[in-house]
């Protein structure tokens, strides 16, 4: 048994050791803590394996960091590394930051002058020359060579064992690598153990080891040569001392074999180049693909969208929206084309469904839209408004053309049910619009329809079937418009359209001077049409053009003949503006037609109106000018009637005004009117241009002319228009 005393003495006995204990292991802690100090090591990261920076563990490491942390700790310090900021030892060594340096070859002087102390030599470092498959190299003392301005201790080392050696230093490898391929420095110069690590980039593998040219160098810490730097170093060397070889070795090994080259960007675009490009290509490919599936589909989508809201479902013609749409589209795109718009209703079309079925009702509809859209063109449209409404817009073709849809299309309606041996006949009402001029600059569709639809529904009240027209008179136009302008080309084809000319006389002298070439056209089925009528026609329907290139290749084809026969006449032919816009080369056009009927420029005279100089001048002058070049005689027509001002004259370079008399015609025109036409003639003379007065009727106005200096004339005075026959007889 233990007393009490005893226990209370062998508890305060273990406190006590307890204590002591703990004062020890503190001491011990606090002791060592004091022994370790920190070492502020200054070093390159450029360097691989030598030093670089481990990404993952985040830390400075390498061969020389690994010797040194080694050797440091011997020695009682801790290494602490540092990334060099200076470009060169030099400049490091002056920068009180750092406690010491690597790595040095041998001691340097600092950029400020100072000179170094250097550590015992850590290790022996290979160095290697590099070059661009040269294999012959100059010796040593002869060399240039490049190497990383970091390396300028280095450098200086290699100065002193090779005289006579062109050192240049470059601020990065690449930079080195670039000078050698120029051919600036034979080779580089780097640690062995760098190379092994650099040369394994692929975009250097033109570089090549020259294995001869190897030379090893000291591998030392440096500082200051001050009393605290020499104590450092001196220190150091005690721990660099008890490094054994095997340990050295160990570094190497465990830096060299475990620190693979790890690829930049512009490696992996050197290495896997190609297949980048394909990536990218396919994924561009793929990209473009689905962008254009996804449009495609989308589209479609629209399409069906649009489908849905302009087709009527059950005929496939358009519904009212998509009417009134490709309406208003069509007389935009083609205000040349005189159109008509139709209403069509089936009379009692209630009784057809409830008696024969809805069924029979909607074959009725599809039948009647079927054969409508056979006879139309694209340039028409045809609608279902609502059910048995159809509207349709076709282009006026006279008669002919109503005739024919009466017998392929209504008629077939009427007997639809007949023609399937029934006892029903259909019965149609139908009201027609004719679509004027100002319909075309705006068109109102629901105002052309609400038109038609009156008329339908006068046939509605008044007869059984048939139609009626809105605008009857605007029809008679419309008609005349499809039989002249439809009927151009049979017109040439039958002769219909012949060439007659208008002699022009020297009043002084009587003879004839030359002649104005008017067309004229016998219609087979309209009689004798004056030009004042077919030619605005034409003009306005786009079809001028082919009615003139007959008239001038007719005339070129009688100068021709006149020729042959030793006469040698001239003729005036006239050229609408529209021919201007519909051959913008209309100067080769006529050159071509001398060539053709051998003809010489001055017996082909060209008139164009004063009204196209005003309406086109830019186009016409350079026509004008175009002309002369080759000689032909540009007349100005119709000068006077128009809203012409005087001073395009200064402008438009024509050889001839054709004075139009018979804007003179009327009251008061007596003396006022020869006080104008005196200016004018003074006005040409001065102006240097030629003078010739058309629609002389009178021996007054001819006596006129002549005494105010214009004797040159047109006019029913002296002949009227001639057809060939008669005007050869002159
Ligand atoms: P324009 O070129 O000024 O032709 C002269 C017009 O005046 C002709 O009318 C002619 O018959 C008429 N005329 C001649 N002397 C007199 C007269 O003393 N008094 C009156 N009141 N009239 C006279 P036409 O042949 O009816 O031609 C009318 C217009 O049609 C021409 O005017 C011309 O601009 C145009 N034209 C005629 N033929 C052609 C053609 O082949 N091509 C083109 N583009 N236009 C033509
Ligand atoms: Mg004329
Ligand atoms: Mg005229």
């Amino acid at each position: 048994m233990i007393g009490k005393g005893a226990l209370r003495k062998r508890i305060i006995t273990s406190l006590c050791m307890l204590a002591i204990l703990c004062c020890v292991v503190i001491s011990s802690i606090v002791s060592n803590a004091e022994s370790d100090e920190y070492l502020i090591v200054g070093v390159p990261t450029d360097r691989c394996p030598m030093f670089y920076f481990d990404e993952d563990a985040g830390i400075i490491t390498g061969i020389g960091a690994d010797l040194m942390t080694a050797a440091a700790k011997e020695a009682g310090y801790i290494a602490v590394f540092r990334v060099l900021e200076e470009k060169n030892l030099k400049d490091a060594l002056d920068n009180p930051g750092y406690d010491v340096i690597m790595p040095f070859g041998s001691a340097i002087t600092s950029s400020s002058g100072n000179p170094s102390v250097v550590s015992d030599n850590l290790i022996q470092t290979p160095f290697t020359l590099v070059t661009v498959n040269q294999s012959n190299l100059p010796d040593m003392h002869e060399l240039r060579v490049g190497m990383l301005s970091s390396l300028g201790g280095a450098a200086e080392t290699v100065r002193q064992l090779y005289p006579g050696i062109e050192i240049t230093l470059y601020d990065s490898m690449p930079e080195c690598v670039d000078a050698l391929r120029a051919g600036k420095v034979d080779a580089l110069l780097h640690n062995s153990y760098v190379w092994s690590y650099v040369l394994q980039k692929p975009t250097y593998d033109d570089l090549k080891v020259q294995p001869a040219a190897m030379f090893t160098m000291d591998f030392r810490v440096g500082a200051l040569d001050t009393e605290k730097g020499r104590e450092i170093i001196e220190r150091l060397n005690t721990g660099i001392d008890t490094l054994s070889d095997t340990q050295k070795q160990a570094v190497v090994l465990d830096h060299t074999s475990r620190k693979l080259y790890k690829y930049d960007l512009e490696d992996y675009i050197h290495e896997y180049g190609l297949f980048i490009l394909v990536g990218i290509l396919i994924l561009v490919i793929f990209n473009i693909i689905v962008i254009m599936k996804q449009k495609a589909l989308h589209a479609k989508h629209e399409e069906t969208v649009k489908q849905l809201v302009d087709r009527d479902p059950l005929t496939g013609v358009l519904s009212m929206n998509g009417f009134r749409k490709r309406v208003v589209e069509l007389l935009t795109q083609h205000p040349d084309i005189p159109y008509m718009i139709s209403y069509n209703n089936i009379r009692d079309f209630k009784y057809i469904n409830d008696n024969l079925g809805k069924e029979a009702g909607d074959e009725l509809l599809k039948f009647w839209a079927s054969k409508s859209l056979e006879v139309m063109s694209d340039e028409e449209a045809i609608g279902r408004i609502e059910g048995d409404h159809f509207v349709v817009l076709r282009s006026i073709g006279g008669s002919e053309k109503m005739n024919a849809d009466e017998a392929q299309v209504f008629d077939l309606v009427r007997n639809y049910f007949i023609d399937r041996g029934k006892e029903v006949r259909v019965q149609m009402c139908s009201g027609v619009y004719v679509v004027m001029q100002e319909d075309y600059k705006n068109p109102d569709v629901d105002h052309m329809l609400d038109c038609a639809r009156v008329a339908e529904k006068k046939v509605r009240d008044t007869v059984k079937d048939g139609y009626q027209f809105y605008n009857p008179s605007q029809w008679e136009k419309g008609k005349w418009i499809s039989d002249v302008v439809g009927h151009l080309r049979v017109a040439i084809r039958k002769s219909e359209l012949q060439v007659w000319y208008q002699p022009q006389v020297d009043f002084e002298t009587g003879e004839v001077t030359g002649a104005e070439a008017l067309c004229r056209w016998n219609h087979t089925k309209l009689g004798w049409i004056p030009p004042s009528e077919f030619i605005p026609a034409l003009e306005d329907a786009g079809s001028i053009y082919e009615l003139d290139c007959y008239v001038w290749e007719r005339v070129c084809q009688d100068l021709h003949r006149w020729n042959e026969q030793g006469i040698h006449r001239s003729v005036s032919v006239n050229v609408s503006r529209c021919d201007i816009h519909d051959n913008k080369d209309i100067v080769a056009y006529f050159c071509d037609l001398l060539r053709k009927y051998e003809l010489t420029a001055d017996q082909l005279k060209i008139e164009i109106t004063e009204t196209a100089y005003v309406q086109d001048s830019e186009i016409l002058i350079s026509i004008t000018k175009g002309l002369r070049k080759f000689g032909f005689q540009v007349e100005m027509d119709d000068f006077g009637s128009g809203y012409s001002s005087l001073n395009m004259l200064k402008e438009v370079p024509v050889d001839r005004i054709k004075m139009d008399l018979r804007f003179l015609t009327g009251d008061g025109c007596g003396e006022k009117g020869r006080i104008i036409i005196e200016c004018m003639i003074y006005m040409a003379n001065r102006l240097g241009i030629k003078l010739i007065a058309e629609g002389v009727e009178t021996i007054e106005q001819a006596q006129m002319l002549k005494e105010l200096g214009c004797p040159e004339m047109q006019g029913y005075y002296f002949y009227k228009p001639l057809s060939v026959d008669e005007f050869e007889k002159i």
